[in-house]
């Protein structure tokens, strides 16, 4: 029997596909030596040209992230399939029971957090994944500060050597992080700006477009001068204005009676509790709870907030740098001619800010950060970050085209990771030879049909060429002609 080249290309590109007997493999023994490669194209109607065709090809058989490496067990459309299907809200065996086989294909630090979860399961079996992150956030909350201290500490070290007004509100600041990290209450005062800022960067995972918009909408009404500083009066434009928005059916005339009922006070909480009624319509638990907050401070009352890293970098950045928008005063500090020296401690502050633990980085910062989560959104940052996603090889923001040459398979968490960078940064950090053995998984799937041969070819060249990393193609073969 003649031996014919592409066994030797099989056999050293095979992938680490699920299907152990590879379908293809023993095909190729099995078929005459001069109908092999119609054999391959046979079993697949068309190759692949469309992003869906390519998620369902890469989902869940033996592929894996071009960058991480990591198998790709399920895709976006599964985890929004055990979400719909209530399969999240099940106790937490059932969740252990139906997860176990995606573990090893989870990150570090998820899949630890899932070994956690798998623990308590033989304990509270009938626990559910909420309560179980309650559970683990204390101790995790405790452990979690002893990182986060002596970066705190080292925060007032330098601001010590700023002057005494930064240094004084940064001390504060420092106070209230570590008040917010033990649950606390505090007393904050009200602030308009900062409560827009809060609802804006919420509205986000707001998924109803219009809902987010009315929200946001709302929350400019407090941004209307004379509601949100304390020495202007109130006019009959801005009682219009908010009485407009909320009653947008109704002719409204404001008269004096109206405008002398409307103080800047019961403006403001009119204002709010318009917006935590469209929150809780839009079922965003967090902007529902910033509302309450905002009403406490209003009334002068201690209120408990979350510390997170980014509401601490905020609070430092609204000390340290003067806002562009602020006009009078920015050009005031300019005028102050920053010396240099000041400028290298915001930066150093800046820095160690920076390096405090994320839930990106740290499992003790993950559980904390979600010790108020439904069970819901817990397995979906357990299990998304592992998930398949089509990344563009050329990024979209580059012109990048759907196009399944500039195609290929990623992890969530990578394929966020890179954004529209380098690729660079990520095969630094995982290894460059994922690189060729992604491209190997390329050229054993334009070997056996899933792609044509041009479209495989230039997957493997665009791949090169976003890389920099020199790919050996030497497996690819050109398709035969039938005899
Ligand atoms: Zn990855």
């Amino acid at each position: 029997m003649k031996v014919f080249p592409i066994t030797t290309n099989l056999f050293t590109y095979k992938p680490d596909f699920k299907r152990k007997s590879s379908p293809y493999i023993s095909d190729v023994f099995a078929e005459p030596v001069d109908t092999f490669v119609p054999s391959f194209q046979a079993k697949i109607k068309q190759p692949i040209k469309t992003l869906k065709e390519f998620r369902e090809h890469t989902t869940g058989t033996g592929h894996h992230c071009l960058y991480c490496h990591k198998e790709l067990k399920y895709g976006e459309k599964d985890i929004k399939d055990w979400t719909e299907g209530g399969l999240f809200s099940e106790p937490i065996k059932t969740i252990v029971q139906h997860f176990k086989q995606y573990k090893p294909s989870l990150h570090e630090k998820e899949k630890e957090v899932f070994s956690m979860i798998e623990e308590l399961s033989e304990m509270y079996p009938d626990a559910h994944l909420d309560t179980v992150i309650k559970i683990m956030s204390i101790l995790a909350n405790k452990d979690l500060y002893k990182v986060q201290k002596p970066i705190f500490d080292s925060i007032v070290d330098q601001a010590k050597l700023l002057p005494e007004k930064e240094k004084n509100a940064i001390e504060s600041i420092i106070e209230i992080s570590k008040k917010r990290i033990f649950h606390q209450p505090y007393i904050e005062e009200y602030s308009a700006l900062e409560l827009r800022y809060q609802i804006r960067r919420l509205t986000e995972a707001i998924p109803n477009d219009e809902q987010a918009k009315k929200i946001e909408k709302l929350t400019d009404l407090l941004m209307i001068q004379c509601i949100r500083k304390e020495k202007k009066d109130v006019t009959y434009d801005a009682v219009k204005k908010v009485l407009e928005t909320l009653y947008p059916d109704q002719e409204i005339t404001v008269t004096k009676a109206m405008k002398k009922e409307y103080t800047r006070e019961k403006l403001r909480f009119t204002i709010i509790d318009a917006i935590k009624r469209e929150a809780e319509a839009a079922k965003s638990g967090d902007i529902v709870q910033l509302c309450e907050s905002a009403k406490r401070q209003l009334n002068k009352e201690p209120i408990v907030r979350k510390f997170t890293n980014k509401g601490l970098k905020h609070d430092l950045a609204q000390v340290l740098e003067p806002a562009k928008d602020k006009g009078g005063q920015a050009q005031a500090l300019e005028n102050n001619k920053e010396n240099a020296k000041h400028k290298r401690i915001r930066t150093r502050i800046f820095y160690l800010a920076d390096s405090l633990p994320t839930s990106d980085s740290s499992i003790q910062a993950f559980i904390v950060k979600h010790d108020r989560s439904t069970s819901e959104k817990i397995a979906y940052d357990i299990f998304a970050p592992s998930s398949n996603t089509a990344e563009h090889l050329l990024p979209q923001s580059q012109n990048g085209t759907d196009d399944i040459t500039n195609i290929a398979a990623a992890c969530k968490r990578c394929n966020n990771d890179r954004q529209d960078g380098p690729m660079e940064k990520l095969f630094r950090r995982h290894g460059r030879e994922n690189a060729q053995l992604y491209a190997d998984e390329v050229i054993a799937d334009t070997n056996n049909g899933y792609y044509t041969y041009q479209d495989g070819l230039g997957i493997l060249e665009t791949l090169e060429q976003q890389s920099g990393i020199k790919i050996n193609r030497d497996g690819l073969k050109f398709p035969q002609p039938r005899k």
